[in-house]
């Protein structure tokens, strides 16, 4: 009988600010950290950093 794993994430913003489980649709590795995120927290993340690299992506930064 074979028997289909499903892994779910859940993301680490959401969980450890608001208590919510929410499910990651990305992963962001650090190092030897790894973050898992929903879209938002991603986009977030995605912002913060092509900002503090100065790079560009095709992702807008609205306020
Ligand atoms: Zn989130």
């Amino acid at each position: 009988m074979a028997r289909k794993v499903i892994e779910k994430l859940d993301c680490d913003g959401c969980l450890k600010k608001e208590g919510k489980e929410v499910d990651a649709v990305m992963k962001l590795i650090i190092g030897p950290d790894e973050y898992h995120l929903c879209g938002p927290h991603g986009e977030k993340f995605r912002a913060l950093l092509a900002e503090a690299l100065g790079t560009t992506t095709d992702t807008a930064l609205s306020a």
